[in-house]
């Protein structure tokens, strides 16, 4: 599967930071980690971290899927607003998976800090813009329900936004957390700092096969080489759908761009993440280096021709959308790209043994927040390994 079209804007900036050999010899470990995006390579330090000795393989080269690809923006708001997923999912289950979205920004943030990783990660608010009076009520209930779990906002009205960014606009909640990164740079930043802890990276190595055997798993690679592991960590991104025969969430179409380095813009309170309401939805944010990156544009994905013939067009809707923002902003195009991603119906990550697998974990990092659970699965898939129990995992669990 082809998981965005072929400039995604981080990969054609960074180059290739790091190339690995590819397996060519049967091996056994502890733990076999295939899929060296995001979700792998944090999965794969967690593991190694922890003394599991583990091997990482990825078909392409390490960060060239659908990581390479995202607009990284990390929020711990969830595709499914709070109010709306506690009636899915039950109070609990709600506040909790809200909660460990906030706190994984900061985890993030301190993992990159402590393993000296360059990947521009930064600290953001996040505002969350309603486009019609008739969202207001709603908003309010939304504003409640986080305050009331301790998450820091400001419920913003018309006036209080107009001050910060002399747009109009009925509402909106301004959240203290929220960061932006390079996804490209923390991924090969990882899984390099995995390297030095004794992390065997093996790229351009495909799975072909997964066998369950009583022990564990056999993973058999495209080449004909076997790898048998007391466990597998399926962090094959949107392919893991293969695996899973479409069982778990739906496949859209998404774009991007991202825009020559600009002057500050003032009307833009302190530069923070933007998201604003409707389907399609629409969000922006910076880079460190001034660029600004808008994306959205969804749609149900056909097929990945049909998807790439869209980039002019999306791209001139969202270059409006922004103008209707930022009307004295000349936003220059520097790139173009669609992605393809995964939604759940709850918006919540699918993560931990599917039952088909037993001696497997998929860390499927779905939805629009994908980084942020790709940490979530990290530390539960870690805990997992060690024998300890890990009171999330039920959130995440497939046939919830
Ligand atoms: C345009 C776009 C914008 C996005 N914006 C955001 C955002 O703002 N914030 C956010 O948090 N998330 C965002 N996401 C989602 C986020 O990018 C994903 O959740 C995240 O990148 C998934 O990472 P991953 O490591 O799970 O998957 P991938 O990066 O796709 O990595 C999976 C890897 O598995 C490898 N693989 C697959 N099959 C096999 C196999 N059989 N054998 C070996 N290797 C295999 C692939 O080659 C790939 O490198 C966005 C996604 C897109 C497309």
């Amino acid at each position: 599967m082809n998981l965005t079209s072929s400039h995604p804007f981080w990969s054609v900036n960074n180059g290739l930071p790091a190339n690995y050999p590819s397996l060519q010899r049967d091996v056994s470990c502890d733990a076999v980690v295939v899929g060296g995006g995001i979700t792998g390579a944090l999965v794969a330090v967690h593991l190694v971290e922890a003394g599991v000795k583990t091997l990482l393989i990825d078909k392409r080269d390490i960060g060239t899927g659908s990581t390479s690809a995202s607009t990284a923006l990390l929020q711990y708001e969830i595709d499914v607003p709070l109010r709306k997923l506690i009636q899915k999912v039950g109070p609990a289950a709600a506040t909790r998976s809200y909660q460990l979205c906030s706190e994984s920004i900061g985890k993030l943030e301190r993992l990159a800090a402590r393993l000296k990783i360059d990947c521009g990660f930064e600290r953001r608010p996040s505002l969350f813009l309603a486009r019609h009076q008739r969202e207001i009520p709603e908003l309010r209930e939304e504003f409640k329900l986080r305050r009331a779990m301790g998450l820091e906002l400001q419920f913003l009205d018309s006036a209080a936004i107009e001050k910060r960014f002399h747009f109009a606009r009925p509402a909106a909640l301004l959240s203290r957390a929220g960061g932006q990164v390079d996804p490209h740079r923390l991924t090969h930043g990882l899984v390099a700092a995995g390297k030095r802890a004794g992390l065997e990276v093996c790229d351009r190595t495909e799975m072909q096969r997964m066998d369950q055997t009583r022990r564990g798993v056999r993973i058999t690679t495209k080449s004909g080489f076997k790898i048998t592991a007391r466990r597998a960590v399926i962090a094959a991104g949107f392919e893991s759908k293969a695996l899973l025969q479409g069982e778990a969430g739906t496949l859209l179409s998404t774009y991007a761009l991202i825009s020559e380095p600009l002057p500050k813009i003032a009307a833009w309170h302190r530069q923070c993440l933007i998201w604003e309401s409707g389907s399609p939805y629409l969000y922006l944010r910076t880079t460190r280096e001034g660029r600004v990156i808008v994306g959205g544009e969804d749609e149900d994905f056909v097929n990945a021709k049909r998807r790439d013939a869209l980039i002019s067009q999306k791209t001139r809707t969202l270059v409006n959308k922004f103008a209707r923002l930022f009307p004295e902003v000349k936003l220059e195009v520097a790139f173009a790209w669609a992605g393809t991603f995964a939604t759940t119906k709850d918006g919540l990550a699918y993560l931990g043994v599917h039952p088909r697998f037993p001696h497997a974990y998929f860390a499927l990092g779905y939805g629009g927040n994908g980084i942020t659970f790709s940490l979530i699965a990290a530390e539960i898939i870690r805990d997992g390994f060690l024998g300890r129990e890990n009171s999330d995992s039920s959130i995440f669990r497939f046939g919830r």
